[in-house]
């Protein structure tokens, strides 16, 4: 297939709000009255984000998930994506899963692919994503205050466990859940903009609870202690020696960290069900900068590596 060809087969459907889409210059999009636009940008490489074997069905629906992800951390609706692909080969099976996982996500969010570009390269894929907000509602990082809860939703270190299933260094019987879970993150989207009423600040974990949450507090010139007790620990790693670390440090997993003030709680709990999304409060945030974590055996007393960083 000639570059053209691959684009109109593969990546041009109808789109839902968009003035023109794919096949000009540049797409036009038409902004609704009263409303900001969030925008964000996230890259996949091959080998470093998702593993050289993945299915590009999985594939396509991960570059999308972790760009929604980071508009649901702003409390967004999600409207718009553009894609800029990197392929080794115009290979006729793999892009109709590729295209396939990433339409499957888009519908889930009437998101409109309107535009990109295509490439001969090694894989890699950036997606920029635009959404929508109301003035002044959108969740920022800098938003925390001293003595506020600290909230997670779904459950942390799966993506990590995943990863070492994937890797053989976890036993079991495919098709493992866990797998499901570093290869398909649901992105918290309805949870995000329930939230922007009630949550003081929001950040979504995409390199681990300690490094994003460091992230949230620096931004809001906080400190906080976390009971590892209440993190809500994945079924499959009941009793796993790795599952503290997981949890702490895993990244990949995609759930909205936030802060909310106490008087928020029900409010919150009301939000999360609405979503369909389980929500756990695992500590709360100290004017004293510096984080802390409370064991049932004490303080831990040296914090596990934070998350991963590309440049280290
Ligand atoms: P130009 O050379 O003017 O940048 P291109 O030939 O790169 O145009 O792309 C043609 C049209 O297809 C443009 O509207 C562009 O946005 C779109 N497009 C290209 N690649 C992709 C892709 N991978 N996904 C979605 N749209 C794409
Ligand atoms: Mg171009």
């Amino acid at each position: 297939v000639s570059e053209f060809d691959l684009i109109a087969r593969y990546f041009t459907r109808p789109t839902r709000h968009t003035s023109l889409g794919i096949g000009d210059d540049a797409a036009l999009i038409r902004p609704a009255a009263g409303v900001v636009h969030a925008l964000t940008c996230d890259t996949l490489v091959a080998g470093v984000h998702f593993p050289l074997d993945a299915h590009p069905a999985d594939i396509g629906h991960k570059a999308l998930a972790v760009n929604l992800s980071d508009l649901a951390a702003m409390g967004a609706v999600p409207r718009w994506a553009l894609l800029a692909l990197t392929l080794p080969a115009a290979d006729d099976t793999w892009l109709a899963a590729f295209s396939g996982g990433l339409f499957a996500l888009a519908d889930t969010h009437r998101v409109d692919l309107i535009g990109g570009d295509t490439t001969r390269g090694p894989l890699s894929m950036s997606l920029t994503l635009i959404g929508e907000v109301p003035p002044g509602m959108a969740l920022t990082r800098n938003g925390a205050r001293a003595g506020q809860d600290i909230w997670v939703s779904g459950e942390l270190g799966a993506a990590a466990a995943g990863l070492a299933v994937h890797q053989g260094s976890v036993c079991c019987d495919a098709p493992h859940p866990l797998l499901e879970r570093l290869h398909r993150p649901q992105p918290r989207v309805s949870l995000g903009v329930g939230l922007r009423r009630f949550a003081s600040a929001a950040i979504d974990i995409s390199d681990g609870l300690i490094a994003d949450l460091g992230h949230l507090l620096a931004a809001s010139r906080l400190g906080a202690v976390i009971e590892t007790a209440s993190l809500p620990r994945p079924a499959a790693l009941t009793g796993h020696p790795r599952a503290l670390e997981w949890m702490l440090t895993g990244g990949d997993d995609y759930e909205l960290l936030f802060t909310a003030d106490p008087a928020q709680r029900a409010a919150v709990l009301a939000t999360a069900a609405q979503a369909g999304v389980a929500v756990t409060r695992i500590g709360d945030t100290r004017a004293e900068p510096g984080l802390h974590l409370q064991t049932p055996d004490g303080p831990l007393p040296d914090l596990p590596r934070p998350g991963y960083d590309h440049f280290r």
